[in-house]
């Protein structure tokens, strides 16, 4: 997409008025006790508008009202088409707004605006069309059974669906869960992260615009401690789909199994693997791509492809034209088109990004970048940073900083290789880059990833399932394969001989 001309991005932000208040049973409303958090665009380190801080009594108003609207039938008993039609229209009001969703995540989270036009705002409105168009193709089974008898296997919405999401993918990663979720008939309350908060509220609202029936789809944002563990103990949540670390996962495991044991579905952290053998057919374009793996999004990707592994062979050829490639993503204002890189999400997020690289300092090399960036007022921008000669054991290596910072290490053969990458307590994602076929296909065999990339990195689409093995998580988002988070499989046994 070009940049559209006309558009004063700067004039734009200052004129904004978001609305931060909770969106339950189909309006907008202050948190029960009245207070409020300031979201600060990390770029300015400036406050530009005021979000509810929701409570305990205001996420038990929200899922009473997605309980009472699932019971009522108001969108659960709609035809299955039916629903789709008015996630079309939704989808529809959330394009013609394009604008205003992209600045909101970009003041929200520090992410370039030409990225917020071109990839989350679009890939947004994608995936409500893509779930809203599945709705009535889910189809029932009828297996095979004993003569004299039918049996019909349907998908049933589980009723309440909570929702709990991160911050670096704010809108893109809210919808991969109400669309599906919704398409099915599930009633949802959406928790967005309290740093990013804002393009969720006005999804939910664009929604009952378009016919969503109130009480639907609602949106308490406020603290996880607050709001995400009332909704994770809520004996009325039925399915709980979250994306976010794996410390808070295994916190939600908890909750669910002490309360109701609602059905969880985790898509937690990484530390993504990119294995460049020496056979690649041209070293610049894995490295050009690497440096999209490990530094799109500022790093705050959670299957970014933040360890690097190079054939001996091919080392130095690869270091060079990814420092150069790193160039494409060098920190800027994220108000202006061309921007590559913008700020992290905060600059407390940008302290630990910076300790954690420090303390690696001594231990290895640090190959480019290592450095704050001041802009202003702000202290969330870190460049782009590379790293060399660590031990496979050093935390840079091991921890998932989700920060600009890629770790290169060398390998030897493909066993070498294959035994470093799965060295992990994470199986997100992974790639591969040689020319040799049938490498690939063995190697891509043996890494333990949900999604491995051959010839590029973190490939993703609305068609494939996305989320990961081991401490990464479990249950997908995206693809048909999402839509099992959101339905139980009901047998209805029909004896007739
Ligand atoms: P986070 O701290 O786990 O927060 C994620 C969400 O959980 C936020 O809405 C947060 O609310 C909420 N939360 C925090 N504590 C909670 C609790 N005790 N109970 C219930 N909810 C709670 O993660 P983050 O820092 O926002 O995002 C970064 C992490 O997300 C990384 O680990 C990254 O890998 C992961 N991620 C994974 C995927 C994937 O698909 N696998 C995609 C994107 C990101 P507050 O904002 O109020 O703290």
């Amino acid at each position: 997409m070009e940049e559209p001309t006309s558009i004063d991005w700067h004039a734009r932000a200052q004129s904004l008025t978001p609305d931060g208040r909770l969106f339950i049973d189909g309006v907008r409303a202050h948190a029960s006790d009245g207070a409020v958090v300031s979201s600060i665009n990390p770029a300015t380190a400036q406050a530009f508008a005021a979000v509810a801080a929701g409570t305990t009594h205001d996420t038990e108003r929200a899922v009473a009202a997605a309980r009472a609207s699932f019971e009522a039938g108001t969108w659960s008993g709609l035809a299955a088409a039916d629903r789709g039609l008015i996630m079309q229209r939704w989808a529809d009001l959330v394009e013609l707004r394009a604008e205003e969703f992209a600045l909101l995540e970009t003041l929200d989270m520090g992410k370039p605006i030409g990225q917020s036009m071109t990839v989350d705002v679009p890939g947004s409105v994608a995936t409500i069309r893509w779930y809203a168009e599945l709705a009535d193709k889910l189809g029932d089974e009828v297996p095979s059974t004993p003569p004299g008898s039918t049996a019909v296997v349907s998908r049933v919405p589980l009723g309440v669906v909570a929702a709990i999401t991160p911050w670096n993918y704010p809108m893109e990663i809210a919808c991969w869960k109400i669309a599906p979720a919704l398409a099915v008939g599930n009633s949802v309350v959406l928790k967005p992260a309290s740093e990013s908060s804002l393009t969720a509220l006005l999804l939910a609202e664009l929604a009952v615009e378009a016919g969503v029936p109130a009480g639907v789809l609602n949106v308490v944002t406020g603290s996880g401690r607050v709001v995400g563990e009332a909704l994770a103990r809520h004996r009325g949540v039925d399915a709980l789909t979250f994306t976010g670390s794996t410390a808070v996962s295994k916190r939600l495991l908890v909750a669910s199994g002490e309360s109701n044991m609602k059905r969880l579905s985790l898509e937690a952290g990484g530390k993504s693997a990119n294995l460049v053998f020496a056979d690649v057919e041209t070293v610049e374009l894995a490295a050009e791509k690497a440096a999209f793996g490990a530094f799109y999004n500022q790093g705050e990707v959670c299957s970014a492809n933040s360890r690097i592994y190079v054939q001996r062979p091919v080392l130095d050829a690869f270091i060079s034209a990814f420092e150069l490639a790193a160039g494409s993503y060098a920190p800027g204002d994220p108000l202006d088109w061309s921007t590559g890189g913008g700020a992290l999400v905060n600059e407390s997020h940008t302290d630990d990004i910076e300790r954690a690289v420090d303390a690696g300092r001594s231990a290895g090399d640090i190959l480019f970048g290592g450095e704050r960036i001041e802009r202003g007022a702000s202290r969330a921008f870190y460049a782009p940073t590379a790293v060399a000669g660590l031990d496979a054991k050093h935390p840079l290596v091991v921890d998932e900083l989700f920060g600009p910072v890629a770790t290169i290490i060398a390998f030897d053969d493909e066993d070498d290789a294959v035994h470093q990458a799965n060295d992990s307590t994470y199986g997100l994602a992974a790639s591969v880059w040689t020319s040799n076929f049938a490498r690939a296909h063995r190697v891509a065999d043996r890494l333990v990833a949900g999604t491995v990339s051959v010839n590029t990195v973190d490939a993703l689409g609305l068609t494939t399932p996305f989320g990961g093995f081991r401490e990464s998580g479990f249950g997908r988002d995206l693809s048909r394969h999402a839509i099992d988070n959101y339905v139980g499989l009901k047998t209805t046994w029909f004896q007739h001989g």
